[in-house]
């Protein structure tokens, strides 16, 4: 049987997505992820050219699960977290130099946060630091960061080059990277009852937020990663950080591969494709950099 003929169970599923993401439902669904990466790459008609890097917008997969279940999920990852590391005494004291550093970057960083996702004003950011050899950094949705004293300390990195990080891990969280996994994930894990679930996206996005993803350890695909390079350059330099530190921050990652993978590098390849992305933007943020106000 000719396999155009046969109207498979993915042809309906394409087409109750298209209808959902509003992506246009003439386009081939032979073309599948290739219409959605066009679909999410799009910048939007008559927006006009903004200084900075261009990432496109957010994932369309994002919107099959509510936001509002995703941050709600963090929280409780985040508040079980705390509550372990405060039994393990891994939590340093809030007057901590380097806590007050991380501090210090992070409320210069956020405000420039909110451009990219209007959520992130609502969102309770908070900043820890753990106590920990771990060379690791997250953001999680919702705004909470944590850094492990591993990777300021063994890493002996500069406030540039923290910011990057920071900028990098809170990127993530911007633009829901994690949400467009889970989305993405329950349209192809679902499979064909996924149309009848789909008129019911509260439904879904419960199903979704109770798979007990680990939100702080998820391994991005390299697209997330590049654009959260890009984003987080952007949200440094805005803030008053080098840019250039992002070249800096991944030659020291490389270096610390030598020995045992570093945690961070475990979901975070420090290869040289990535460098040359960074160089290639910092054309594009060295000026946002260069009028920033710096402390
Ligand atoms: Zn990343």
């Amino acid at each position: 049987m000719a396999l155009a003929s046969f109207p498979a169970p993915w042809r309906v599923i394409t087409l109750a997505l298209c209808l959902v993401l509003g992506m246009p439902v003439w386009a081939t669904p032979a073309a599948g992820g290739t219409v959605l990466a066009q679909a999410e790459t799009a910048p939007p008609s008559g927006a006009r050219a903004r200084e900075g890097v261009d990432v496109g917008r957010n994932s369309a997969f994002a919107k099959l699960v509510p936001a509002d279940d995703i941050e709600a999920a963090a929280t409780k990852q985040y508040i079980e977290m705390m509550r372990t590391a405060a039994s393990q005494k891994t939590l340093v004291s809030p007057d901590h130099p380097q806590l007050q550093r991380l501090l210090h970057i992070a409320q210069r960083l956020i405000p420039f946060a909110y451009e990219w996702n209007p959520r992130a004003r609502q969102w309770k950011w908070e900043i820890n630091l753990f106590r920990s050899k771990q060379i690791n950094a997250f953001c999680m949705p919702g705004g909470k960061i944590g850094f492990y004293t591993g990777i300021l300390d063994q890493l002996q990195l500069t406030d540039d080059e923290v910011a990057q990080v920071m900028g990098h891990e809170i990127a993530h969280a911007l633009r829901e990277h994690a949400r467009a996994r889970m989305g993405k994930g329950a349209a192809t894990n679902i499979g064909a009852s996924i149309v009848s679930q789909l008129l019911g996206l509260g439904d879904l996005g419960r199903t979704v937020a109770s798979y007990g993803v680990e939100l702080i350890s998820l391994k991005f695909s390299r697209d997330d990663e590049t654009e959260a390079d890009l984003v987080g350059l952007e949200l440094a330099a805005r803030a008053g950080y080098d840019p250039r530190a992002g070249v800096t921050l991944w030659k020291k990652m490389q270096a610390a591969n030598k020995g045992a993978p570093p945690q961070w590098l475990s979901t975070h390849p420090a290869g040289t494709t990535r460098i040359a992305e960074i160089e290639k933007a910092l054309p594009l943020v060295m000026p946002l950099y260069e009028r920033a106000p710096k402390d």
